[in-house]
């Protein structure tokens, strides 16, 4: 028997007519992270012989056998030291049959055994990658350094297991001192790692002109790169997921060049930062909001801006936060510390309203009209992921959009689906899910899906996920919004056409309540707040300040706002005057209602067609234009009220911009509820008391902190009343990350002993809806 390693193996072959073989299989991020190498190096040192293996599906499958005290040993070892960047989420041991194994060694990948587990994520590189690439060793300079605790993982896998050649690593064959390291069970960080490479094997960058014409190539492009953005210039980057667009975040001119030629007047750009010494320069972040930043998924995080910050007030127009993240990769701290400033901005690289870039040719077409110069590289991305975003509510992160460093990552159910789902979402900033045993699993941030292209990407991302955990339309329970509509809910349709599938239409608010129940494991029946936007309700009305009572079984309207007129129907979405409008003409005349906004000088600014448009708004709202319990578009009517926003460029703007324009104070607008069953706040009186605000000279700042907390405060009210003996109470919907309406919603429940659950990890917006609509769908067919 031929043994690899020295004397404890010769120990376990003199003791085998005792042997035990055991099992194993594991769960969780257990592919590309390590895992197989560190499980080697566990069974080495407990002396025990067999076999582990990656399985598609993303599992791992390990056999050992040996003396039974020593595989008791490595069982025990495993369970208590998985490498860092893993996550064991389940380990089924079972007792095998020992095959006389006398040395253990890591198999190749056996895609056609399945045990299910989380595609990994895509990790940022790891301090000691970065020392490589900084210090006099053979990656010095190198900007596709990575190891087996770090690189690109879900961007470049073509299809699972993790092996190097399911990857588009597979285009770049090890090199001989590469393959050695790849091979030496001592090169702790290179030893089995799928995604190495260097200098002489990997990838190359270069930089090109707008025609694709090479201009320098290696190291030295990026050095260029940099004194272009220096200079002035925009510069597309080809990075993990896709394309960014990089420039100054100092000059104005080319921020503003940027944002005529994306047709992005005024939604704000992240920047990248060097480090957290530069960051600190630039914005306020606690010290765990650094750590957050830092760590391996480097999002994007909100942050206060510092008033002596060196940043562009084009970077993001009327807002106090900006989106900050720190390089993930080498290529992106090598071209940042060649910066004179040490950040830039770093944006999406999409032409407006299309999915992100992630194909050289198509860059070069797409965004030629937009940027000046490619940094390029030759390592395709498989798979298209956004950064991800937080921001900061109530002292903690809250997810915005769910992308690169934690899709596909899976939330588990508190219960085994016995059926599984593809959940399509909604249509704004749109995700879509599959859920299966008890798991779902969640496409990235995909967009919005009204545009052709997104709704594409959105429809195969939800492929891929159920490729990977061999799903078939026609098992599946499809789940989507309510409306008819969306291109989601048709795309749900369509397959129900096709495949004879069952197909639930989850009403929009219940999904985003269930949502947050998934999220933290709820089953029991609670209280929902849903504070959002739009969705369509079952009275066929525009829903979106709802108070539920919720479980995954059913739900129950028990309050909402007072459904107010838009008049101009889905115009007043995107003109927050003409919602402020519909709700003054419900509670003053038509005279009183043109001389406040003649007062607040609003006419001119808030309507292009002046007091012609106004009267024609205030006769339709009186012919009785759509109706709305928006919590968005309450507080986009105040935003225009305060002459904060009269236009919305992106969703949410009039909202968010009005919130971060807000002062907190201890004065408070009275709230009024009307009626039982359901009970309706009275946002026309809240509108009207801020009016009176107003005019007595309160600051609007003040005002503006006013109306959140009252409607938080109103619906929180509601929540308690309508309680019963429920325990918690769960708040989501897009409009629920708002700091204000939290605190309302906090300070009614006070002394209630409800506990209050909110989203964290899932967005609470559209973007985490199709987990909600998973979690319905998988109980409904648990049920049947
Ligand atoms: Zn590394
Ligand atoms: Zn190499």
């Amino acid at each position: 028997m031929r043994l690899k390693v020295g004397s404890r193996i010769s120990v376990l072959v003199s003791e085998s007519r005792n042997r035990e073989a055991l099992r194993i299989f594991v769960s969780g991020i257990v592919q590309g992270v390590g895992f197989r190498p560190h499980t080697y190096r566990l069974a080495s040192r407990a002396g025990v012989a067999g076999y582990v293996r990656n399985l598609g599906g993303s599992g791992v499958e390990i056999h050992v056998e040996g003396d039974p005290k020593r595989v008791r040993l490595f069982l025990e070892s495993l369970k208590a030291n998985p490498p860092p960047g893993a996550r064991i989420d389940e380990i089924t041991v079972s007792e095998a049959e020992p095959q006389g194994f006398g040395e253990f060694s890591i198999l190749p990948g056996e895609g056609s055994l399945r045990y299910n587990s989380i595609i990994p994520p895509d990790i940022g590189i790891c301090r000691d990658c970065l020392a490589e690439v900084l210090g006099e060793t053979r990656w010095s300079g190198y900007p596709f350094n990575s190891c087996v605790y770090c690189g690109p993982r879900y961007s470049m896998i073509i299809r699972v297991p993790y092996e190097r050649e399911n990857t588009s690593m597979r285009d770049f064959p090890l090199c001989e001192q590469c393959f050695a390291e790849y091979s030496d069970p001592q090169v702790e960080r290179r030893f089995h790692a799928q995604g190495i490479s260097c200098p002489a094997c990997g990838p190359k960058v270069w930089l090109a002109d707008v025609e694709g014409r090479v201009i320098r190539e290696g190291p030295e492009s990026i050095t260029l790169a940099s004194s272009l953005i220096d200079e002035g210039y925009i510069v597309a980057v080809k990075g993990v997921g896709g394309f960014h667009i990089a420039c100054s975040a100092t000059l104005d001119q080319p921020i503003a060049r940027l944002r005529e030629k994306k047709r992005r007047p005024t939604k704000p750009f992240a920047i990248m930062v060097l480090d957290a010494r530069v960051l600190s320069e630039l914005v306020e972040a606690p010290e765990w909001a650094v750590r957050l930043l830092e760590a391996s998924s480097r999002p994007i995080m909100l942050l206060k801006v510092k008033s002596r910050a060196r940043v562009s007030p084009l970077v993001a127009p009327s807002l106090r936060k900006l989106g900050i993240l720190l390089p993930y990769t080498a290529l992106h701290f090598l071209l940042l510390e060649k910066t004179n400033d040490k950040y830039a901005i770093m944006t999406s690289g999409n032409p407006h309203g299309e999915p992100m870039c992630i194909v050289n040719e198509e860059a070069l077409e797409r965004l030629g009209g937009i940027v000046d110069y490619f940094l390029l590289h030759n390592r395709r991305i498989v798979n298209r992921v956004d950064d991800s975003v937080l921001r900061i509510t109530r002292g903690a992160p809250v997810m915005l959009r769910r992308g690169r460093g934690f899709a596909p990552m899976w939330v588990s159910l508190p219960f085994r689906a016995q059926r599984c789902v593809v959940a399509f979402g909604a249509m704004l900033q749109s995700a879509g899910a599959v859920a299966f045993e008890d798991k779902v699993v969640l496409t990235p941030f995909v967009g919005d899906v009204d545009e052709y292209n997104t709704f594409r990407d959105l429809e195969g991302s939800i492929r891929k996920l159920m490729e990977t955990y061999s799903i078939t339309p026609r098992e599946a329970i499809l789940a989507s919004d309510l409306h008819p509509l969306y291109p989601s809910s048709r795309l749900a349709d369509e397959w129900s056409r096709v495949y004879g599938s069952e197909h639930l239409r989850i009403q929009h608010h219940w999904a985003h309540v269930a949502a947050v129940m998934a999220e933290h494991g709820v089953l029991e029946d609670v209280i929902g707040v849903a504070i959002d936007g739009v969705g369509l309700g079952l009275d066929g009305r525009v829903w979106g300040g709802e108070v539920l009572t919720a479980s995954l079984d059913r739900f129950v309207r028990v309050g909402h706002l007072k459904p107010q007129r838009m008049p101009s129907g889905d115009g007043a979405a995107h003109h927050p005057a003409r919602m402020l409008v519909g709700i003054l003409s419900d509670g003053l005349s038509r005279e009183e209602l043109i001389q406040v906004l003649k007062e607040l000088r609003i006419v001119e600014k808030g309507f292009r067609g002046g007091l012609r448009e106004v009267e024609l708004l205030i006769s339709l709202a009186e012919k009785g234009a759509p109706l709305t319990s928006s919590a968005g578009r309450v507080l986009d009517a105040v935003s225009a009220m305060l002459g904060l926003c009269f236009f919305r460029s992106y969703e949410g703007e009039p909202a968010i911009v009005l919130e971060e324009h807000s002062t907190p104070t201890n004065e408070r607008i009275r709230v009024r509820i009307e009626g039982e069953n359901p009970a309706i706040l009275d946002t026309t009186d809240i509108v009207l008391q801020a009016l009176e605000h107003l005019r007595a000279g309160t600051p609007r700042g003040e005002v503006a902190y006013m109306v959140q907390q009252a409607i938080g405060y109103g619906l929180g009210l509601i929540a308690r009343r309508a309680a019963g003996g429920r325990k918690y109470i769960v708040i989501s919907g897009g409009a629920a990350v708002n700091e204000y309406i939290l605190e309302g919603v906090e300070e009614a429940l006070d002394g209630s002993g409800l506990r209050l659950l909110t989203a964290r990890e899932i967005p609470p917006n559209d973007g985490g809806i199709a987990l909600g609509q998973a979690a319905i769908a998988a109980w409904r067919g648990m049920n049947l």
